[in-house]
């Protein structure tokens, strides 16, 4: 059939925004991207995203989708085509209190998830910002404030319900269509629409909550006794590490997460962070999880961050790394560079079991250009650290490619996405292309 965005079915009446409608300002764009689509289409529904979907093939608008429209490629909006926004799917449940079984629907942010779950003493481990959507991190990856601690959010997920391209609602879990749920947990954009995660949480109230800044010299040796110190740290920490140079010096900003309310752990927890290098500041406190992805950063997306970042994982904090790592941050034209502590839960599960093989790193490094569209920078002081890096996330990428895909799914988890994206999405309706 034909059909043109004036004869929407039924079902989606009122929620197909097209530019003529009010609405649309506030649809239109994703936080690094300004879009220009010929509609946007709010379902309430599974239904209604298989009705989306089934708009888009009659209409002939290529697909983008969207959560909390936080994605650094900005592929959740498009220019002309047609872009199912989740944000209306936001419920957050306790299925079972006792197992700690949550549902959590994809358009909902991550502050709105903390908050609900607080109220029950419970948390998920998703990110370092409360805007961002659980659709694209918990198909993703999720590398949070808690990571060593509760793993990646994609490592709770016990199942999702997933609308599939030709329009199938299928609920899957390692009992039923254990390959989809596979292939969601890493790789979920090309093989579905998630419209719904139950995941695991964990009992969390008030965490530690410490920043630190040191010097660091100019060899990188903070850096190495950072990643050592982590590396014999108990999973209670999570860390991460800013990089700020000004003039000859430069700083490691370092924010430091403790998975306990107590301040003796706290304390004994943190302080052998003290060690690594001259500290110029600190402060510590316990306050409530919800803190740390709070309600204050919830914000309409009108492509106000422009993005160029990449990123890569470390294994070992080696003099080369490190002294990369900062000549990135301290060179003329100078790149944001951020590290992230992984290691703990994030080694508990096989590479094998999710489309997420990354399970004996230590380290994500991510690098970003300031100003926002200067690739150049970005690309001239990334090209000495690509070589150390072993792997990487698909999730910190703002221009994935072929090349991006084979270092966030080297080997047999490459081959594997491909055959599933493949199986579930054979005409390539939502499969990963350039951003927008
Ligand atoms: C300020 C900021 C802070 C961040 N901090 C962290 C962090 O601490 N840890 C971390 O791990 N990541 C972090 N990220 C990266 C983040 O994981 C990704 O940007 C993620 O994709 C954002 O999810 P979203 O739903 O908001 O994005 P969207 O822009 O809505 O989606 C991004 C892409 O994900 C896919 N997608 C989204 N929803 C679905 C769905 N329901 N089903 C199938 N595919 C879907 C689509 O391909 C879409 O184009 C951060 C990003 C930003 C901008």
């Amino acid at each position: 059939m034909n059909r043109t965005l004036s004869t929407v079915p039924t079902e989606l009446a009122g929620k197909v925004v097209t530019p003529d409608d009010r609405r649309y300002r506030l649809l239109r764009s994703t936080y690094t991207t300004i879009g220009r689509p010929a509609a946007v289409v709010l379902p309430e529904s599974a239904d209604d995203v298989a009705a989306a979907l089934r708009l888009a093939r009659d209409t002939g608008l290529r697909v983008a989708v969207r959560s909390g429209g936080h994605g650094l490629s900005g592929r959740g909006t498009n220019h002309g085509g047609l872009v199912i926004d989740l944000t209306a799917l936001h419920r957050v449940d306790v299925l079972d209190r006792g197992s700690r079984l949550v549902r959590v629907e994809a358009g909902a942010r991550w502050a709105h998830v903390a908050q609900a779950l607080a109220r029950h003493g419970l948390a998920i481990s998703s990110g370092d910002h409360g805007n961002v959507g659980v659709g694209g991190i918990a198909t993703g990856g999720g590398i949070g404030w808690l990571v060593r601690q509760y793993g990646l959010t994609i490592d709770r997920i016990r199942a999702v319900e997933v609308v599939l391209p030709d329009g199938t609602a299928v609920r899957a879990d390692a009992d039923v269509e254990p390959d989809l749920l596979w292939v969601m947990r890493g790789a979920g954009a090309g093989a579905g629409i998630a419209v719904a995660f139950e995941i695991e949480a964990m009992e969390l109230r008030d965490v530690g909550y410490a920043q630190l800044v040191m010097a660091v010299d100019p060899t990188g040796e903070t850096l190495r006794r950072w990643a050592d110190t982590m590396a014999h740290a108990p999973r209670e920490l999570s860390t991460a590490v800013m990089l700020s140079t000004q003039g000859a010096t430069t700083a490691a900003v370092i924010t430091a997460v403790v998975a306990s309310d107590s301040p003796s752990v706290i304390r004994r927890t943190v302080e052998p962070l003290l060690g690594i290098g001259d500290v110029m500041a600190q402060q510590a406190h316990v306050v409530p999880y919800t803190e740390l992805v709070p309600m204050l950063h919830l914000h309409a997306n009108s492509g106000q961050m422009r993005s160029s970042t990449t990123n890569g994982l470390f294994t070992d904090m080696t003099p080369d790394a490190a002294r990369a790592l900062v000549a990135a941050s301290a060179a003329p034209a100078p790149v944001l560079v951020q590290l992230r502590s992984l290691g703990g839960a994030t080694h508990d599960p096989s590479p094998s079991a999710m489309a997420f093989p990354h399970r004996h790193q230590n380290t994500l490094v991510v690098a970003s250009a300031f100003p926002p569209d200067d690739h150049p920078t970005l690309a001239a002081a990334w090209t000495p650290i690509a070589p150390l890096t072993d792997g990487a996330y698909v999730n910190f990428e703002s221009d994935p490619d072929e090349v991006t895909f084979a270092r966030a799914y080297p080997g047999p988890t490459g081959t594997r996405v491909a055959e599933l994206w493949e199986r579930y999405d054979p005409d390539g309706v939502l499969r990963p292309g350039p951003r927008a």
